[in-house]
């Protein structure tokens, strides 16, 4: 197994994730998705009634499980390369997905101490070699990464992948709706107080704006192979 650590962070709708499991399943190396532990925090606190119905965190009690080890969290690769995670030994893959999770998951993501919690597990789980995607991974969680890449696509390029992701989930989304929330979660995301989604300096930009999913395999190919002597084709 290769022991390097690949850092991805970007825009939303860049295709992060499908560029990490891809790279994950090739390499055969361990893909963490961030965001998914972010969500699955989020899941606990909904289930533990952390979160009251207008939305309102009950930080205390979230703080006081976290720092109690409460959260038992663990995750598992699987064949494609893609990650199941675990709540409590229960696999919330699905779950955490959900819309009630997605509405609640970028206020929690702002708790200094849900990110220093994510940060641990995203430590624990993959030192021993991974390629993780996120927000701040090659500034925050990793920067002592090997090789950081940092995504970027043309905003109504990001609108046109997610309306026909959503059509083909049979849903009827309106573009100009979509585009607004793209430039929306940009904005959010890049201003944020703790670990805002920045560029690392030393991190490689890929802008996938017109490349295909193989496009982007041997771009990185030919950084793999240079740098480190690896071949990922
Ligand atoms: O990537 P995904 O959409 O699943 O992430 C869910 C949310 O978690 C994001 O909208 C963002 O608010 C937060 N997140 C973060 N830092 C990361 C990964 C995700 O703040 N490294």
């Amino acid at each position: 197994m290769t022991r390097i650590i690949i850092a991805i962070d970007g825009y939303s709708s860049t295709g992060k994730g499908t560029f990490a499991v891809e790279i994950a399943r090739r390499l055969g190396i361990l893909y963490l998705d961030s965001g998914a532990l972010y969500r699955t925090v989020t899941l606990y606190a909904l289930r533990h009634g952390q979160i009251e119905w207008n939305g309102e965190i009950l930080y205390r009690q979230l703080q006081e499980d976290i720092l109690l080890g409460k959260i038992d969290i663990a995750v598992q690769p699987k064949e494609d390369g893609s990650m199941r995670v675990f709540l409590d030994g229960e696999d919330v893959s699905g779950k955490i997905r959900e819309l009630e999770v997605a509405r609640n998951v970028s206020a929690i993501a702002t708790l200094p101490f849900v990110r220093n919690f994510v940060d641990e597990q995203l430590h624990r789980l993959g030192a021993g070699g991974c390629v993780m995607d996120g927000r701040d991974i090659g500034t925050a969680v990793f920067p002592n990464a090997d090789l950081k890449i940092f995504m970027t696509a043309d905003a109504e390029i990001r609108a046109q992948r997610r309306v026909k992701q959503m059509e083909e989930a049979g849903q009827h989304p309106n573009f100009e709706e979509i585009l607004k929330n793209v430039q929306e979660r940009d904005y959010i995301d890049s201003h944020r107080a703790m670990n805002p989604l920045r560029q690392a300096e030393d991190a490689l930009v890929l802008d996938n704006s017109h490349m295909t999913v193989e496009d982007q395999m041997v771009w990185l190919d030919g950084i793999l192979r240079e740098r480190f002597n690896i071949k990922l084709l």
